[in-house]
């Protein structure tokens, strides 16, 4: 077994949403306490996080909890980090773990669940916003092609920041991105950095948020200078702005509820979508086309017979490894002493 610090922390964090009731219904008596209580809690999930100050090449030194060590500014100022010699042993940074591929996942979106919830930050792994500017041009569809980002304008040299703390997946000169960084993240979110002039860190290096990881460019298919910023989750490309304000750069979530709908290309960032109605709606049809997709499934997994010349139940049920009871229950009127007519086609399966 793998002790770690990450690890324990989101396991900490597990225990902490396990006991909410707004995941497991307590019973009525408790309610009106814990709904407070409850209410409280999200909001501090959902208040948004200003970016931390960028001060962080000072020195680090140990603490009694080997997970844990305490990074100090030039300023006179500390804050506590996870250690990164431990955390790169996590299967995190070793599964799927590739150096140029833009997506090493290659998941089926049917085996993404419909909902996740990530903690984005705690206590010990900040947010910095990584260009703070306006989106020039968002996510989703446009001309026809995909644009899995929003692009910041910015000028070449301005620095670009990491988003949160996290491990270098690709440091690269990749096809349309340009000069590419990709950071994973240890709630499995991978962050892009894309057309930069130059990147200043390499596969396997540990950032901290707020730290300069490139400078902004135009490189790659770019018409003029921008960051073009993704937020992936296995894969998948979400709309940033769903996490982040970049016009504020405020971060939106401390605790973010990824959906799969998110995924879909047409599934923009609006205003009204951390509307708690908007949120159940959206639910409600993720359950109804779950529903559709398992009948889909169950009316591919039926077979047919058609009758024969020469054909019983009992030969048609020894052919299916089935029973003429079970063959019966699933053809309303039929029975086991029913003649059976030529060209009629019957269930089995
Ligand atoms: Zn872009």
């Amino acid at each position: 077994m793998r002790t770690h610090p990450s690890g324990s922390i989101l396991l900490r964090a597990g225990i902490l949403l396990g006991m909410l009731p707004f995941l497991f219904p307590s019973p009525a008596a408790a309610q009106e306490a814990d709904s407070a209580a409850v209410a409280s809690l999200r909001d501090f999930a959902r208040a948004p996080v200003p970016s931390c100050p960028v001060n962080l090449t000072g020195d680090t030194l140990d603490t009694a909890d080997p997970g844990i060590r305490i990074i100090l500014n030039p300023d006179g100022t500390w804050r506590p980090i996870r250690n990164p010699e431990l955390i790169q042993k996590d299967s995190l940074f070793i599964r799927n773990w590739d150096t140029r591929a833009v997506d090493p996942y290659r998941l089926p979106e049917s085996q993404l669940p419909q909902q996740w919830q990530l903690w984005v930050i705690d206590s010990l792994g900040q947010y910095h916003c990584p260009n703070q500017v306006a989106v020039y041009s968002p996510y989703g569809y446009r001309h026809g092609r995909r644009h899995q980002g929003v692009d910041l304008p910015l000028k070449t040299g301005d620095p670009v920041y990491a988003a949160f703390d996290g491990m270098v997946r690709i440091s690269a000169y990749t096809g349309g991105y340009g000069n590419l960084i990709v950071l994973r993240h240890e709630n499995g979110l991978e962050t892009f950095y894309g057309h930069l002039s130059q990147s200043l860190v390499q596969p396997g290096d540990w950032v901290s948020a707020g730290q300069v990881i490139g400078l902004g460019g135009s490189t790659g298919r770019s018409t003029g200078p921008h960051l073009h910023f993704e937020t992936r989750w296995q894969g998948y490309s979400f709309d940033p702005q769903r996490l982040i304000d970049f016009k504020t750069g405020t971060l939106r979530h401390r605790l973010f509820t990824l959906r799969r709908r998110y995924f879909d290309g047409n599934s923009k960032y609006v205003q009204s979508d951390d509307d708690e109605e908007v949120i159940a709606k959206g639910d409600e049809e993720d359950r109804k086309k779950a529903e559709e997709e398992r009948k889909k499934a169950e009316a591919a997994a039926q077979k047919w017979h058609t009758i024969r010349s020469g054909d019983t139940l009992s030969g048609i049920a020894h052919k299916y490894h089935t029973s003429v009871n079970a063959i019966c229950r699933l053809n309303s009127g039929l029975k086991p002493n029913t003649t059976l007519k030529i060209g009629r086609k019957i269930r089995v399966r």
